[in-house]
């Protein structure tokens, strides 16, 4: 007995190695489950096949590297995660950007709390990582390995998923938001956020009423046919009583950054927006938009924009992107900017101490274009700043929000409507398919068919 002790304690720290081997070979492939059979299996044989595979894994294992999971925390960056665990923060950045540059996904903008990252530290120099694991999806995850050259080497592993095209249809219930109901029959969040986004710039949500009806058209990605991976929304409708039917079409170019890639109505109408800058870092109004006594003239007089006070100097910025349609001086506007933005609307920037940019310039969004100033018929240093909209008339710069894309015109019209045309193709297949109820109270169904 005593002679077997050795032994024993051998095998035993074999196993352990073979069983921490088998962890991280299940982290790194997790795709591949053991069976379990339901045959007792020979101890024997199981010893025997347990050693002849320890052998060969002898040599790999003694270069495994020790694995530790990195958990994001709360309003954590990636590196910041990285670092938790004990990676060093140049090796941190270097893992960062070697995967920015490789991987297509926006790796800062996918973070969220709770996600996990593995990486593997060198066994003989703890603090040196060699192996980062991202797990982007259940069915896509990317590896980076440190190899003998010191470079990150980069490995992905897609596990096989379907691809279908599913219509969701259904009714608003009684005090129900589209929003809502989309989520309750179990639409992911981002594209039921994609939905309301792209119809709220046709619709008006504050009339939606019970029995307005809705459909979708969404192309999904699956994994084992139940774990969503990734959908887009292809088409939408929106019928009510008081809403008259609004359809949307996604437009797609060959490059997938393009920033003509949204959803558009069939005329081509951009149905996506950006949000606006303000155009001050700090924001006191001193006077706001509307019929007032004028402070200099005496007169009632429509003060056409709001008046932020700020001190001679302050830098002013473009609230969005757009170019330059004046930048010049007035006698009652002073030194004054004013630019036209995508969809046809002006900011105006008046009683500037200074002016930054020329006639025509293209500016973008947060671009500082000059200095406030008391120029022109002005009482004191501050901003006034104001609205044009595209048809000319002056309009309370606190309520515009966002500033549209364009419109499509031309070769890009005339690829929408042939993108239309197959999108409408697939909705007639997918409209043949059998429909499967999802919510009754809410009419709501869902066909599909895989591609
Ligand atoms: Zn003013």
């Amino acid at each position: 007995m005593t002679e077997n002790k050795p032994k024993c304690g051998t095998k035993k720290t074999k196993l352990k190695i073979f069983f921490s081997v088998a962890i991280f070979a299940a982290l790194l492939f997790s795709s591949c489950k053991e069976k379990i059979t339901e045959k007792q299996p020979d101890p024997e044989a199981l010893l025997a096949e347990i050693q002849q595979r320890i052998d060969s894994l002898e040599s790999f294992i003694s270069a495994q590297p020790i694995l530790k999971p990195a958990t994001v925390g709360n309003g954590w960056g990636p590196l910041q995660t990285m670092q938790s665990v004990g990676a060093e923060f140049t090796q941190s950045l270097k893992i960062f950007n070697t995967l920015k540059d490789t991987v297509e996904v926006d790796f800062e903008k996918t973070l969220r709390e709770g996600q996990v990252f593995w990486i593997g530290f060198d066994k003989k120099d703890t603090s040196k990582a060699v192996l980062f694991r991202y797990e982007e999806n259940p069915a896509t995850i990317h590896f980076l390995m440190l190899d003998s050259t010191g470079q990150w080497a980069y490995k992905i592993v897609e596990k096989p998923v379907n691809v279908r095209y599913a219509i969701y249809e259904g009714v608003l219930p009684p005090g129900g938001t589209l929003d809502k109901t989309l989520r309750s029959i179990g639409i992911p969040s981002e594209m039921v956020g994609v939905v309301n986004g792209v119809l709220e710039c046709k619709i008006n949500f504050a009339t939606a009423q019970q029995g307005d009806k809705f459909k979708i058209l969404l192309s999904e990605t699956r994994y084992q046919d139940s774990v969503w991976i990734k959908g887009k929304v292809l088409y939408t409708s929106y019928a009510g009583r008081t809403i008259k039917h609004t359809e949307t079409f996604l437009y797609q170019e060959a490059d997938p950054k393009s920033s003509f890639n949204a959803h558009y109505t069939e005329e081509g109408e951009a149905l996506i927006r950006s949000g606006l800058r303000y155009p001050l870092d700090r924001l006191h109004v001193s006077s706001g938009f509307g019929y007032r006594i004028h402070p200099i003239l005496g007169v009632r007089k429509l003060h056409n924009g709001v008046d932020y006070r700020a001190g001679t100097g302050t830098p002013v910025y473009a609230v969005a992107e757009g170019s330059v349609l004046h930048s010049s001086y007035g006698e009652d506007n002073g030194n004054y900017i004013a630019i036209k933005h995508a969809d046809n609307s002006q900011s105006w920037y008046l009683h500037l101490s200074q002016r930054g940019v020329s006639n025509g310039q293209k500016v973008r969004g947060g671009q500082v274009i000059g200095k406030v100033g008391s120029t022109g018929r002005s009482t004191g240093p501050h901003l006034h700043f104001s609205i044009k909209e595209p048809k000319g008339s002056w309009m309370d710069p606190l309520k515009k929000k966002m500033i549209a894309t364009p419109k499509l015109e031309g070769a890009k019209l005339l690829a929408l409507k042939e993108q239309i045309k197959a999108s409408r193709g697939s909705l007639a297949k997918v409209e043949a398919a059998q429909p499967k109820s999802i919510n009754d109270s809410l009419q709501a169904t869902v066909k599909w068919i895989e591609i």
